[in-house]
């Protein structure tokens, strides 16, 4: 069983990745949430379907799990167009790009997550596409080398990410929609699970269901894979129901807290206070004591952490707030360990 609940892709197993795409909502009225987001969207997407034009270029970025793939899928559904989906590493060459701009037909998406990782060649090539919608195509090499340049249908590049702060200037200024994702509410996170659980064929309590969501980290996908080992548990030691007993049981033995906080954030609070006096300490210093990469605290756990109230960002580093030695139970001042 796959325990690792993290909310980024890389730990997801392909079964895992199946499940998450049947529970994926394919249109605007499936789609719970993010409400201000949706409602420009519903505009947007409206305006360009009377034009019959290409939607604007679009941004989605906020932290991993939130939506930003499931609404790029949308917006080509309820735009009647095709979605072709690459990322930001995986397109290392132009040439790449080029090819899988040619393709897109009229009107349709082009989806690139983790937009921040694309190499700045590939970036700068993106930039006519975007604006002209042409590319220029190196034809033979040596001394017979030429470029031709190719018109392109007019499409909609959807860029996804989770560090939008490591956007060039010139590529954000290219989208002309640009939408952040918030965490979700208990209550949004429990109709997810109440739909989730319902496409999954497993009957659950209102009770069991609103357990689930306030200890999902804000997050739906967390929130559909909390479901689905909770799932287990209820078929494994239960009768497949899942009723507020199975699932305060399940979440202990897959150690998810009260406040939804899993192993590593609480780790990254223990390490802060214990070995740091509570800081502050630099992001780099904090990555190696708790053996994870700087990058992925920034993206994965700081934001929820921040956003509960548990750390500070300050211009020195990370500090924990009082909230957090409560949550701990410890008492501040009493350090434990010393500096490593
Ligand atoms: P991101 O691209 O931001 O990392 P995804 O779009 O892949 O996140 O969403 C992860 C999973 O969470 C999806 O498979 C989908 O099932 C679920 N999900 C995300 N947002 C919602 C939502 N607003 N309503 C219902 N399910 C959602």
């Amino acid at each position: 069983m796959n325990e690792n609940l993290n909310p980024s892709d890389e730990n997801f197993s392909n079964e895992e990745i199946d499940v998450e795409k049947q529970l994926r909502p394919l249109n605007f009225n499936d789609f719970t949430g993010q409400e201000q987001v949706l409602e420009n969207l519903k505009i947007f997407v409206e305006a360009a379907n009377l034009r019959d034009e290409a939607l604007d270029h679009t941004l989605f970025h906020g932290p991993p799990g939130l939506g930003k793939t499931t609404l790029a899928h949308i917006l080509s559904n309820e735009l009647n167009a095709n979605i072709k989906v690459t990322s930001g590493p995986v397109l290392d060459k132009p040439g790449d790009l080029a090819g899988l701009l040619t393709n897109l037909g009229e009107r349709d998406v082009l989806f690139i997550d983790e937009i921040h990782r694309l190499s700045p060649i590939v970036e700068e090539y993106l930039y006519s596409a975007m604006e002209d919608y042409k590319i220029d195509i190196m034809i033979e090499s040596g001394p017979n080398a030429r470029t031709v340049q190719i018109n392109l249908e007019p499409f909609t590049l959807i860029g996804a990410t989770t560090r939008s702060g490591l956007l060039t200037a010139p590529m954000r200024a290219r989208f002309g929609i640009n939408s952040r994702l918030e965490y979700y509410q208990t209550d949004l996170l429990t109709t997810i699970v109440q739909r989730s659980a319902t496409i999954l064929d497993v009957p659950i309590s209102m009770e069991a269901a609103i357990e689930i969501a306030g200890r999902s980290r804000g997050t739906p996908r967390i929130a559909n894979a909390l479901l689905r080992r909770v799932r287990d548990f209820a078929q494994i030691k239960g009768d497949g129901t899942i009723d507020i007993g199975i699932a305060k049981f399940a979440l202990k033995a897959l150690h998810v807290d009260a406040h939804g906080l899993d192993e590593m954030d609480n780790k990254i609070l223990i390490t802060i206070i214990d070995k740091f006096k509570g800081g502050p300490v630099g992001i780099t210093t904090l990555a190696t004591a708790v053996s994870e990469s700087a990058e992925t605290i920034e993206e994965v756990y700081e934001p929820f952490l921040i956003q509960q109230g548990f750390i500070m960002r300050t211009p020195r580093g990370r500090e924990v707030t009082e909230h957090a030695y409560k949550h701990l139970g410890k008492i501040k001042g009493s350090v434990q360990g010393g500096l490593f």
